[in-house]
């Protein structure tokens, strides 16, 4: 099941709505900002139909 939760760009600071499998407990992807296009990574934990928790990863 998918469901769209708010994730904060590391870069640029603006948020937007990205799409999330929540089937998958735990998990990290690569996205790539809608604002200023840079890659960053992403880790959600979700229980199925909800996102727990949504946080782009600093290196
Ligand atoms: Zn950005």
């Amino acid at each position: 099941m998918e469901v769209s939760g708010k994730i904060q760009c590391p870069f640029c600071g603006q948020a937007f709505d990205l799409v999330v499998d929540t089937s998958v407990a735990s998990q990290r992807f690569t996205t790539d900002c809608e604002v200023c296009c840079r890659p960053f990574e992403v880790f959600a934990e979700c229980e199925p139909g909800e996102i727990l928790s949504l946080d782009a990863v600093s290196e």
